[in-house]
């Protein structure tokens, strides 16, 4: 682990299956996402039981932890959910609300007590089309709604998109090698101290098995966990593997 704060993020995307461990998928126009490895995570009943779990784990203090739900579940886990655990919005729109059918912006974020978004993922490059500019506005709009000056509150995910939902994890020193060049473009291009600052924290079928031997690498300030967030106890150990 880095020197910031461990911060470890449970994405809980948008799945909804009927129960236990069928084979699922989305159909978009142009092609079929297929979600093999989750279990039920997309209804109120498995985000309740989701929330009790957690609510009853022991969390390591010294680590930021941030779940985010589907957008319609949002409020249904902030009521239940501990206060321990900070909510994040898996998207938001790109500028102030206002007539955009079907979007939800930072404003609205922030009425309902949501301070964190998730922005750029891979799956909203690649399935909805999003680009690096569209995605920097989007961060510009909702770091511009914070009061807190700004790169305090980015964290930085490495993603590698062969790893997303595979399980074939990165390496300790495959993620470590990329995770000090993110490091070294920010010293270079940013400032020192941000570089120093701003959590990099890795994604890619993190589990309970391999979290802790990732966690070892100076640079890598926690994860971004997909799957394995919808299992609280495992959740709750790849929190605990801060080293
Ligand atoms: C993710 O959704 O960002 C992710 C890393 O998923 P998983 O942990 O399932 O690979």
């Amino acid at each position: 682990a880095g020197s910031g704060k461990f911060f470890v993020g449970g994405n809980w995307k948008c799945i909804f299956m009927e129960d236990g461990d069928h084979t699922g998928s989305i159909l978009f126009s142009d092609f079929t996402l297929h979600l093999k490895q989750y279990t039920q995570n997309g209804t109120k009943e498995s985000i309740s039981k989701l929330v009790s779990d957690l609510n009853s784990a022991t969390l390591e203090s010294d680590v930021d932890v941030v779940v985010s739900p589907p957008f319609i579940y949002i409020d249904q886990v902030k009521n239940l959910l501990t206060d321990r655990i900070d909510i994040a919005a898996q998207n938001c729109w790109i500028g102030k609300g206002g007539a955009f059918t079907g979007e939800i912006s930072v404003e609205q974020l922030k009425d309902i007590g949501c301070k964190w978004v998730v922005l750029g993922h891979s799956e909203r490059r690649h399935v909805i089309g999003e680009d690096d500019q569209f995605i920097g506005k989007k961060a510009a709009y909702a770091l511009s709604q914070d009061a807190v000056s700004s790169w305090d509150n980015i964290v930085i995910a490495y993603e590698p998109v062969w790893a997303i939902g595979t399980g074939k994890v990165a390496s300790p020193e495959q993620a470590q090698e990329v995770h000090a060049a993110v490091r070294d473009w920010l010293s270079k291009n940013v400032s020192a101290e941000v570089a120093t600052k701003t959590r990099i924290i890795y994604g890619g079928s993190v589990n309970g098995g391999n979290s802790a031997d990732l966690a070892k690498k100076e640079d890598i300030d926690g994860f971004l966990v997909g799957g394995a967030s919808l299992k609280g106890p495992e959740f709750a150990t790849i929190i605990n593997s801060v080293t």
